[in-house]
């Protein structure tokens, strides 16, 4: 689908290079609730589709409230038991299903790749290696966790709402379960409607690894099934990933109840070039950012502010890049930019490009050649002549489109960078040392990436500020999240 890139005069492709491996995909799914797959209540399911190919993948339970009640009943019926566990035995239980994920991760790549249409490179080089790290991880805080918050005598919450969005299914699971269960709670988890079959394979192997019943409960299902979850009674805390409009609908239903709550929610994250950068290095950091897995991505790099002096050297070599960028099957490993995830998240990529070409912005896209009739495509663009006052500069898009802007001063950048609701992150280029620290402490966002971008690492605390939520995960605050503390300041 990419033309081929031509090297001193001649023209060259990548030959295909399909993954040849197909994991094992059951015609249908239940819910996972007290260790086994069960029947919903009122017996409905739905489908979920490769968004590369539009053909059904599998047919998956829908939960209502009566299967959210079942799992909060079995994950508090398990909470005793897991909480007053030996820490190190919890610590085996997270070290053992870490193994089994990386031993089973080629086949759960692929299964990523297939359900929600990422290409294999990332699904099989980043989602996968770090769902297992994050399980690794939190088994080595299990029976540590009264060093982690000196003085405080730590106990569980209990039972945990989490519900995850589409864009890092077994991922966002990973982030969600593990700290959970590595601090004594259980977990009742609902995955996106559109990417279910990973989290489920996931409870395959909780099976495998003999975790005990009831500790992590799935139940699958759309919006309604989420907030049944939120709804829900039992509930000692709700974690939630997702947009900020939901976000706000589930602060607001739990507004007067005693329950823990953490948000992570959208973002229009600010990257920041000076003309001090090393601009080659800038160019992949800036792909990176908006690019990676189709820019369906919380914390996008979607505006790009380039230091005035510079753009037009900036935007002729990032235009050379995105030229190389292949879109395609996920499942080629040479290709770079993989299917949108569902025609509704298509449609509003395409409305929103089109609102800025109709609000007078320049579109570049420079690969015309044609994209498969099946499945949901969108190219790698981006706009020049954007105002902080357009649409796409404003509103989060979630798809591979950036928004290229300029500035003149380190003030105007920072001021500009942090003229929006949302703060999850954000990116700045520069030789300088010093105006990294400086400029970094002035941008209003969770997390400050510089001189790369969206690098993760369970150990690193990870969340927003202002409109893109709040609460941590990952690291010590991450712990924080699922404790009560008694008995000390932590
Ligand atoms: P979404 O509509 O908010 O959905 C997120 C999850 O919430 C899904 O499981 C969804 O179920 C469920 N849900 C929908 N309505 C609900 C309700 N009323 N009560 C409880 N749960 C409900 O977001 P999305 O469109 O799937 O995901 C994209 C958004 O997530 C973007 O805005 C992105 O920025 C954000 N995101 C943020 C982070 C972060 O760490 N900050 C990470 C990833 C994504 P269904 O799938 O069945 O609708
Ligand atoms: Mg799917």
């Amino acid at each position: 689908m990419t033309s081929a890139p031509s090297i001193d005069g001649f023209n060259w492709d990548y030959a295909p290079a399909p993954e040849r491996t197909r994991p094992d995909i059951a015609s249908e799914y239940g819910l996972f609730i007290d260790g086994e797959f069960v029947e919903p209540v009122a017996g409905k399911s739905f489908k979920t589709v490769n968004p590369a190919t539009g053909r059904k993948l599998a047919m998956i339970a829908q939960g209502d409230e009566a299967d959210v009640d079942r799992a909060v009943k079995a994950a508090r019926a398990a909470g005793g038991r897991w909480s007053r566990l030996k820490p190190t035995e919890r610590a085996k239980y997270l070290f053992r299903i870490a193994r089994r994920l990386q031993e089973c991760a080629r086949e759960l790549a692929v299964l990523e790749s297939m359900d929600g249409g990422k290409p294999i490179r990332e699904s099989r080089d980043i989602d996968l290696p770090l769902a297992a790290q994050h399980f690794f991880y939190h088994a080595g805080w299990a029976d540590k966790l009264h060093w982690a918050f000196a003085g405080c005598q730590p106990k569980p919450l209990g039972v945990c709402g989490q519900i995850i969005p589409w864009n890092f299914p077994l991922l966002m699971a990973a982030w969600k379960i593990a700290p959970a269960l590595a601090c004594g709670n259980t977990v009742v988890l609902k995955p996106a409607e559109t990417t279910p079959l990973t989290a489920l394979h996931l409870a395959k192997l909780f099976q495998e690894v003999e975790l005990p019943p009831g500790v992590v409960n799935i139940v699958t299902g759309a919006g309604e099934t989420g907030a049944a979850v939120v709804e829900h009674p039992g509930m000692k805390k709700i974690a939630f990933t997702g947009s900020t409009q939901v976000g706000r609908h589930i602060m607001h239903a739990l507004a007067d109840r005693d329950i823990s709550l953490t948000l992570e929610l959208g973002g229009k994250s600010p990257n920041i070039v000076f003309a001090d950068a090393a601009i080659d290095q800038a160019v992949e950091g800036v792909v990176q950012g908006i690019w990676f897995n189709q820019g369906h991505v919380c914390c996008a790099g979607s505006r790009l502010f380039v230091e005035e002096c510079i753009v037009d050297e900036f935007v002729a070599a990032l235009r050379e890049r995105m030229a190389k960028l292949r879109v395609g099957d996920p499942l080629d490993k040479n290709t770079d930019i993989g299917a949108i995830n569902s025609t509704e998240q298509l449609s509003r990529i395409q409305s929103l490009v089109e609102q800025g070409q109709q609000e007078g912005c320049i579109l570049h896209e420079v690969n015309d050649e044609a994209l498969p009739r099946r499945g949901n495509w969108h190219r790698p663009c981006f706009f020049t002549g954007v105002e902080a006052a357009h649409t796409i500069a404003r509103e989060e898009i979630f798809g591979p489109v950036l928004a290229i802007m300029t500035f003149r001063t380190p003030e105007e950048a920072i001021r500009r960078a942090n003229s929006t609701p949302y703060g999850l992150a954000a990116g700045v280029w520069t030789d300088k040392g010093s105006k990294v620290f400086n400029i970094a402490a002035q941008l209003e966002a969770g997390v400050v990436w510089c001189n790369t971008y969206n690098r993760f690492d369970a150990a690193s605390p990870f969340g927003g500020c202002k409109a893109s939520g709040f609460g941590r995960e990952g690291g010590r605050h991450g712990l924080r999240a699922y404790l009560k503390l008694a008995g000390g300041v932590a």
